[in-house]
Order: C-alpha cells, then sequence, then structure tokens
C-alpha cells in the first residue's frame, strides 16, 4: 500500500522540482512491482519484454509531444546538461572549426567554458554586465560558425527567449528548464538537450534531440560514449540506461499528453507567470529582477526592495508550506520555480501570502 503525502506542500523547487502527484505514486508502485509482473522496475533488465516498450513509449512521446521530425534522433542519456556541454562540442564541432555563442547566464558560461576546451568559440552576445537579468538583441551571428549555441530559459536568473534567434546558421540549445513548457519548432535546431530533472522526470536522464544528418563530420577522435551514433545505434541502450528515470519521465509525459499537450501546458503556464508576474508588479514590497520583455514564464525572480524583510518573508512562506522560494546567491531574494506541474492553486497560495505580508507592513 503506497501512503500518500501526509501534507500538501507547495514546491516552488528550481530543481530537481515538483512531479505530478500521480506520477509519483505510479513511480512508487513500480518500484514494488511493475504493471503486475512480480518485479520491481529497478530489478528488471533493461533488454527485458517489460522494459523496452518503457524507452519506446517515453521516445514517442517526445516526438508526438515536441512534433519531432523524422530525420531527428530523440535519445536519453547520462551525464545531464553538463555533460553535453562538451558532448555536443565534440560530435559538433569541426578540428579548427568556429562556434557562436550567446552568454545569457550561469548554465551559458560554462557551456562555453566546455566549448572553449575544444576550439575557437565567439561569445557574441552577453547580458553579464548587468548580472544577467535580460536577454541580448543586437548581435552579429557568423555565417561561417558552425552553430550557435543558446540557453533558452535561464533556470538561475529568470529570463527567457520569448522568441527565437532568426539564425541563418543552425543552432543548438539548452533547453533544461523549459523544455515541455511550450511549442517549439525543433526543425530551427539541429540539437535540443535537456536534463530531466527541471521539467520532465528526476535526475539521472538525459534527453537530446539531435538532426542525424549533422553527425560525423568533425573529423575527430571521440570515445564512444560521447558518440551521438553509439546512443542513436544502440536506441538508448548501448549500455544501461537511467531506467527508473527514463520510467518516470515516460509517465510524466503521458500525463502530459492527456492534459492536452504542449499546447494546453503553454496556456495554462501562461496564465500561472501572468498572475505572479501582475502580483509583483503591483505589491508594493517585491519588484521582479528580470527586465520585462524577457521575463521567464518558468523561474520568476523577484526580491523585497527592503532587504531587511528577507528573513521574516521566508518565515511567512514556511509557515504557509510555500517550499523552495529561496533565491539562487547569484540573484538573491526569491526565486518561483513554475515549471509544468505546479498547480495554480500553489501560485495563488503565494500571491496570497504575499499580500499579507503586504498588509502587515503598511
Ligand atoms: C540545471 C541546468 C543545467 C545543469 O543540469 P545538470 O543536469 O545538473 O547537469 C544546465 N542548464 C540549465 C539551463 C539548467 O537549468
Amino acid at each position: 500500500m503506497i501512503q500518500p503525502k501526509s501534507k500538501l506542500v507547495h514546491n516552488f523547487s528550481a530543481g530537481p522540482c515538483i512531479l505530478p502527484n500521480e506520477v509519483l505514486i505510479q513511480s512508487a508502485q513500480a518500484c514494488v512491482d511493475f504493471e503486475g509482473t512480480g518485479l520491481s522496475i529497478l530489478e528488471m533488465s533493461h533488454r527485458s519484454k517489460e522494459y523496452i516498450p518503457v524507452m519506446e513509449n517515453a521516445i514517442n512521446l517526445v516526438r508526438e509531444l515536441l512534433q519531432v521530425p523524422s530525420d531527428y534522433a530523440i535519445l536519453f542519456l547520462q551525464g545531464g546538461a553538463s555533460l553535453q556541454f562538451t558532448m555536443l562540442v565534440q560530435n559538433l564541432l569541426p578540428v579548427n572549426g568556429k562556434a557562436d555563442y550567446i552568454n545569457t547566464g550561469t548554465w551559458a558560461t560554462k557551456a562555453i567554458e566546455e566549448a572553449k576546451l575544444f576550439g575557437e568559440i565567439d561569445v557574441i552576445a552577453s547580458s553579464e554586465d548587468k548580472n544577467f537579468n535580460y536577454i541580448p538583441k543586437n548581435y552579429t551571428i557568423d555565417n561561417n560558425a558552425s552553430y550557435l549555441h543558446i540557453t533558452t530559459n535561464n533556470t538561475i536568473f529568470g529570463t527567457q527567449y520569448q522568441e527565437f534567434p532568426n539564425s541563418p546558421i543552425p543552432m543548438v540549445a539548452d533547453m533544461s528548464s523549459d523544455i515541455f513548457s511550450k511549442k517549439i519548432d525543433v526543425s530551427k535546431f539541429d540539437l535540443i538537450y535537456a536534463g530531466a530533472q527541471k521539467n520532465m522526470g528526476p535526475a539521472g536522464a538525459t534527453l537530446v534531440i539531435v538532426k542525424k544528418s549533422c553527425l560525423g563530420k568533425t573529423s575527430r577522435v571521440i570515445p564512444s560514449m560521447l558518440q551521438y551514433q553509439t546512443h542513436i545505434d544502440g536506441e538508448s541502450m548501448f549500455n544501461t540506461p537511467p531506467c527508473f528515470s527514463v520510467y518516470v519521465s515516460m509517465l510524466t509525459l503521458q500525463w502530459l499528453k492527456n492534459l492536452g499537450g504542449v499546447e494546453a501546458i503553454e496556456k495554462i503556464n501562461n496564465h500561472k507567470a501572468e498572475i505572479l508576474y501582475k502580483e509583483i508588479d503591483r505589491n508594493t514590497l517585491f519588484e521582479g529582477t528580470a527586465v520585462v520583455e524577457d521575463r521567464s514564464k518558468m523561474n520568476v525572480t523577484f526580491v523585497l526592495k527592503n532587504k531587511d524583510l528577507e528573513k521574516e518573508f521566508l518565515k511567512l512562506a514556511d509557515e504557509r508550506a510555500l517550499s523552495g522560494l529561496k533565491g539562487h546567491r547569484s540573484v538573491g531574494g526569491f526565486r518561483a520555480s513554475i515549471y509544468n506541474a505546479l498547480p495554480i492553486e500553489s501560485v495563488e497560495a503565494l500571491i496570497d501570502a504575499m499580500q499579507y505580508f503586504e498588509k502587515q507592513h503598511a
């Protein structure tokens, strides 16, 4: 018998983050007995007739939900988005090649550092001058660069591309914290990657969507595990995949599909972000940290104008079971991560606390 959660907590964690309750219950059940097989999902072969459909289903759901064209491979790998920082370069940047990067925050900075180990990297735009509180708009993309790398949502600083760059060269994107939150045109990208733990599932699995025709052209020596082609050939089972993470991701994607897919969740996400930013702008005590037109619909960063009140607001948040609101140290203040699985009621509970706090300090 799986026990439900002992109390309701509004989970604003930036990652690993909230998952749908029904997914947690189903996953917990599968840990004991997977679909009446008498085996736990944790103790069966990844090549068994029970597990293979899990991987297939997860891949099919990604293809369906994001309308991934058939000339793209979908992979579930390990190592997190951080391993992709280096893996993508080795697979896409030719020896003596050059790539353009846009620096929009901590994760983009790390992607740039890793890329620089393998070739000429040009940071064509950066918002570091204003502590990454905006998305750069004016820059020139080099037609001769192999690809342009962007980070579509900046988890730490709370900014997000509202429109993708109009790039004359293939784009590569870290979509860790906004994949499946809205409709995207996959064909604009040669490669998309995302750690599962922000909007798709638990930590341990990394999603990669890669256009097959752009591989095998770098003339680099790449270790097998770091070659996308290895994992394409092995159908994400070259070695033991992160079986459980893929399973929970599959359930989460199924949940999203039942809800109406990315179009349906995009409307809900827009609404959640709209009411929260509206309160931040209305409330006399708080202010947002990101430039208005670049505000993220996934990670909402805001501060108290009077920093001395910070501890007191976090105490109120704690009393009201509003969890995970403390901002990242590089921005301070607060960050409300309002990913797909966070219900509107949790956003309303946060708004309510902000209004109560304002009255207390009137
Ligand atoms: C969390 C995050 C990462 C790092 O992901 P790992 O899976 O921990 O390596 C990279 N990029 C973005 C945008 C993130 O939010």
